[in-house]
């Protein structure tokens, strides 16, 4: 079993200075796998969010940070690459403990978050504008300036990976930084704001104010001092924010949900195709915003992949995150109350369970949130199970007869994320490639290795806004167009 630690006791990071919230008020963050409190957090409140802002302001227009050169900024961010590297272990079993998911998925978070870093420090000075040719006697230029204060609301889901995706860019650009982190997971972004400053970062150019949505997220949102907001969470919250920046004409980027399809032919490497598709939606117990969740089968494999995925549902360990299972709890009671909710709706609807479908039965399990992982068969695409996000392990299994019904199954939800096919016909895997409508699309293979360099990004309700690879740039810088007339 594993052990218990004792609790902590956790601060806001704000103008570089860690401190208590400005009411004393605290919120205590829970371990998913047993129920023990891990942490005492400061809750923060409108009035540390207000002065989180000012101190990115005041850190924006500093010589520090607003009169460094790129390359230096740049160097920055490699240290804080290093030192998340450094301090891989500690971090990995931090978000381990924090979020619930296997200690090697949290390693492997960390990785991801340290490449993000190294990534985005490497283009620092890379930030180039252009010429236009006006002709004779003129001189036009281009600039990319920084944006100003971003700030960055995050789910529990991968909180330092998702954490790590929009701070890095937007520091590299020359940025501030507000960061809220979801009260459910917010430890490793703390953690983050620290190691930051340690490698260089000028205090205030990184604050991190733990607390709810209510509260802090909605006071950062309302605020008039930030000149951009990066939201990854839920499409309802999502949307509401969108409205409120709205009013103060502020753009923008919205990471939101996905309801996305593997396509699996029958002429596929099913044995690859298969372990794929369980990891993609296994993974982090299907807490992704890209899990495979919806598995769409070529009529003629359909019972052959079934089988192999219901033989490795029925194998997976279930265990306290930092044991390393091959699946840990979903997040909390009331999230596992929410997928079951969906699993028994889905039988309702008339899809066949096969493997799963409840809470283990493990006594040494009994004080987590955990579920099995489940399988139903014989989903109708209509069918609200088919449609709808459920943030667990849960994979909605529709058979199709020809491409030209997966494209359609594949195209018929609000979501659009991702997707992968699976085909050893070429052909007819770029001809799917180029009909889905998806952010992103895999062939033979789903997600590679953190997608770090990739840009990521919904069609649909999925959001809009491009987070990873250079594409991230633009959410933080805004152009300037400098013309000049000589003789
Ligand atoms: P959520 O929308 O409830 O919360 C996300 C964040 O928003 C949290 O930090 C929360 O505290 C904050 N928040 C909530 N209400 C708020 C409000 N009114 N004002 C300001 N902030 C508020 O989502 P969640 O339950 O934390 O995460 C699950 C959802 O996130 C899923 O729908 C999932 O698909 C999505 N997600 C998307 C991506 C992506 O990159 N596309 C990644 C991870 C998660």
């Amino acid at each position: 079993m594993a052990t218990t630690i004792e609790a902590t006791t956790e601060l806001l990071l704000i103008g570089g200075d860690k401190r208590p919230s400005s009411d004393g008020g605290m919120f205590e963050d829970r371990d998913p796998s047993t129920g023990d409190t891990l942490a005492r957090v400061a809750k923060a409140t409108a009035a540390d969010v207000d002065r989180a802002v000012a101190a990115a302001r005041a850190a924006l227009e500093s010589k520090e940070w607003g009169a460094i050169a790129p390359a230096e900024r740049g160097r920055i961010l490699l240290r804080i690459a290093a030192k998340i590297r450094e301090r891989h272990e500690e971090l990995s079993e931090l978000e381990s403990r924090d979020n619930g998911k296997p200690l090697r998925q949290a390693r492997t978070d960390m990785q991801v978050a340290a490449r993000y870093f190294e990534f985005y420090g490497g283009v620092a000075d890379k930030l180039m504008g252009e010429t236009i040719p006006l002709g004779p006697g003129f001189l036009d230029y281009t600039l990319r300036e920084p944006i100003g204060v971003s700030a960055q609301i995050v789910p529990w889901n991968y909180p330092i990976q998702i954490g790590a995706r929009g701070v890095a860019p937007a520091l590299a650009t020359g940025c501030t930084v507000v960061l809220k982190p979801s009260s459910n997971a917010p430890l490793t972004a703390l953690r983050l704001g620290e190691i930051a400053l340690e490698c260089g970062l000028p205090a205030g150019v990184l604050n991190v104010v733990a607390g709810t949505g209510e509260g802090a997220g909605d006071a950062l949102v309302r605020h008039e001092g930030i000149d951009q907001l990066t939201f990854t969470g839920s499409v309802d919250v999502g949307t509401s924010i969108a409205a409120l920046a709205a009013r103060n004409a502020i753009p923008v980027v919205l990471e939101l949900g996905g309801k996305s399809p593997n396509i699996v032919f029958a002429d596929a490497d099913l044995e690859l195709a298969t372990q794929t598709v369980a990891n993609s939606i296994f993974q982090n117990a299907g807490q992704t915003c890209s899990a495979g969740s919806r598995l769409l089968v070529e009529r003629k494999a359909h019972d052959e992949v079934v089988e192999r995925l219901t033989e490795r549902a029925r194998s997976m360990r279930l265990g306290p995150g930092i044991e390393d299972p091959d699946m840990g709890p979903v997040i909390s009671a009331a999230q596992r109350d929410k997928v079951e909710a969906y699993i028994a709706l889905g039988a309702s609807e008339g899809g066949r369970v096969v493997a799963g479908g409840g809470r283990p039965t493990d006594p040494r399990l009994q004080g987590g949130s955990f579920l099995e992982p489940t399988l139903i068969d014989r989903v109708r695409n209509d069918m609200r199970i088919a449609q709808e996000e459920v943030f667990g392990p849960v994979l909605a299994i529709i058979p199709f007869d020809d491409p030209a019904e997966a494209v359609t199954l594949a195209n018929r939800t609000r979501y659009g994320l991702v997707a992968a096919v699976w085909s050893r016909d070429i052909n007819k895997a770029l001809s799917l490639a180029s009909q889905i409508k998806a952010g992103q699309v895999f062939v033979n293979t789903y997600g590679a290795g953190g997608g770090v360099e990739l840009p990521f990004g919904g069609y649909k309700k999925s959001g809009y806004g491009r987070e990873k690879g250079l594409e991230a740039l633009r959410s933080y810088t805004q152009l300037k167009n400098v013309c000049i007339k000589y003789a």
